[in-house]
């Protein structure tokens, strides 16, 4: 069994539609694969559809983009309803304020380049959740950069000045509306050292408590040490231990199936969660 958790479609920063990210799934041999857009659920039917047709058993979810403290946490959710009205709420804030935000970034960067927010939109679709990756792909549209990754590196390195703030909910407080809406919650990614500050061990302890279910421990971000790190932590707090691609079609180098979730963890999660999976 080969089981890919984490994946992004074009409703959110992949480039693959749900329907084309479900055949490279089948295509590359996955026997499950998540879909976890960034703070939505829009794309669930689509890929389910495909899901059928394709012989690929699909769990559906979201990567939440939350914050605990100073630190930036993304919160992978498996199996939640996604009818669920206080967790659907808090991801309309969130993607209404990633939206905002994208709009001030544009009329920043409008100063020194020829962009406008027409040119972003047309990387995205009509359920996007817009974000910094469409803001890259505009960028690298207009010949000024090479491609998201020269712009992540550059324009929104840290210190930059195209950063402004947006809204996130507290992780903890996420973690609860997942569980709430009958969701598995587990951090993406939590040793993800470049992307700058990561949680210690401490709070990761503490969002255990709060009902977290697992840790994204083998995942291309987190480096080796990191990896031994969170393994152990996994250990200690009796969490589950993930593996995923974090694929996100062309919009970065990731290949589904790279890292995989053990088949036992995989049969937990879907035990826990509310919803469906489709096969
Ligand atoms: P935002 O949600 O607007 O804060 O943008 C964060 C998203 O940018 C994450 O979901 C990442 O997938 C994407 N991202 C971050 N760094 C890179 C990079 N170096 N290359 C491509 N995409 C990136
Ligand atoms: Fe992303
Ligand atoms: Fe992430
Ligand atoms: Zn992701």
């Amino acid at each position: 069994m080969r089981i890919d958790l984490h994946t992004h479609s074009a409703v959110s920063d992949g480039t693959d539609t749900p329907t084309e990210l479900v055949v490279a799934a089948a295509a590359a041999g996955l026997d499950v694969v998540a879909l976890t857009d960034h703070d939505t659920t829009a794309g669930w039917d689509e890929a389910a559809d495909a899901a059928r047709r394709h012989g690929v058993a699909l769990v559906r979810g979201s990567e939440i983009s939350t914050r605990y403290g100073g630190v930036r946490a993304h919160l992978l959710c498996y199996l939640q309803d996604p009818a669920d009205e206080a967790l659907a709420a808090e991801l309309t804030v969130t993607r209404r304020s990633s939206q905002e935000r994208a709009l001030r970034i544009v009329e920043m960067l409008a100063v020194h380049y020829p962009i406008t927010w027409a040119d972003v939109l047309a990387y995205t679709g009509q359920d996007t959740t817009v974000g910094r990756p469409h803001i890259a792909d505009a960028l690298v549209g207009i010949g000024a950069y090479a491609d998201r990754g020269s712009v992540f590196a550059s324009v929104f390195a840290p210190g930059s000045p195209y950063r402004p703030a947006r809204h996130a909910p507290d992780t903890a407080e996420a973690i609860r509306l997942v569980r709430d809406a009958g969701g598995v919650p587990v951090l993406a990614h939590p040793g993800a050292v470049a992307r700058g500050s990561i949680l210690s061990d401490e709070a990761i302890e503490a969002l255990a408590e709060a009902g977290l279910a697992g840790l994204e421990v083998n995942h291309r971000d987190n480096p080796i040490d990191q990896q031994i790190r969170l393994g152990g932590l996994a250990k200690d707090l009796g969490l589950l231990v993930t593996g995923s691609s974090d694929y996100h079609g062309a919009g970065k180098p990731n290949v589904l199936g790279e890292h995989t979730t053990d088949p036992q963890v995989w049969e937990a999660i879907e035990a826990a969660g509310r919803s469906e999976v489709i096969r």
